[in-house]
């Protein structure tokens, strides 16, 4: 992700990928919420490449900016708005700066977990996305302070959030619908981070198969 065409492949990837788990997304949020996450998800995923398609020679910062301004206006939903504000957070965090090296992703990935904190007013152990992203911020941060390059500190962010993503199936819900549940939340994984983990696993998979940045 050293350039703006490498991060608009990465925002494709994962535009294109996630409707695929439309069904499994819809049936997580059914055991805590309305049961809608998968339809908000490929909402949020037309959003990003109706906006792709206008966008060109764009930096890194425009392209983040413009596609979270197109998903909070265009997915709706709670996951829609924090989401979309995410976007443009890791957008306005990255600015002008080059290059974009694994500590200015992990500054992204940081810049879009505070976003949904404050957003969402929500703290880690809520069972929302922020559980499967804060981790991955912080395993970003230290895949870059390591001498990792791009791809692994997306990978290494990945990998966090899946385990995170994982982990909120033991917590008892504090945002959004899942409350009204309390204990019966248990044994149940949040929607939210299983979509987020599955957008950083597809970005890896990306730059992976980008070859070494
Ligand atoms: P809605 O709740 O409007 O139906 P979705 O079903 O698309 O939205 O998304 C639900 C997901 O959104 C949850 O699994 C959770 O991860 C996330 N979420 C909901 N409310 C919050 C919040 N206040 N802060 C952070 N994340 C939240
Ligand atoms: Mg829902």
């Amino acid at each position: 992700m050293t350039d703006a065409a490498a991060l608009l492949g990465v925002l494709r990837a994962i535009a294109d990928e996630l409707p695929r788990h439309e069904q499994r997304f819809n049936e997580l949020d059914a055991a805590l919420g309305d049961g809608d996450h998968g339809f908000a998800i490929t909402r949020c995923c037309r959003a990003i490449r109706e906006r792709l398609d206008l966008l060109e020679d764009a930096s890194v910062a425009d392209a983040l900016v413009a596609v979270g301004t197109a998903v909070v206006a265009g997915a709706g939903g709670a996951s829609g708005a924090l989401l979309g504000s995410a976007f443009v957070a890791a957008g306005r965090a990255v600015g002008d700066r080059q290059p974009v090296d694994a500590a200015r992703v992990a500054d992204m990935l940081d810049a879009a977990q505070r976003a949904i904190a404050s957003r969402g007013r929500v703290g880690r152990g809520d069972k929302t996305m922020l559980d499967a992203l804060a981790p991955a911020a912080e395993a970003a941060r230290r895949a870059a302070a390591s001498g990792g390059s791009v791809g692994d500190a997306v990978a290494a962010a990945a990998d966090a959030a899946e385990q995170g993503a994982a982990a909120t199936g033991e917590m008892v819900g504090r945002a959004g619908r899942a409350p009204r549940l309390g204990e019966r939340s248990l044994g149940h994984p949040d929607p939210g981070a299983a979509s987020v983990a599955l957008m950083l696993r597809v970005a890896a998979g990306r730059l992976r198969a980008a070859g070494p940045a």
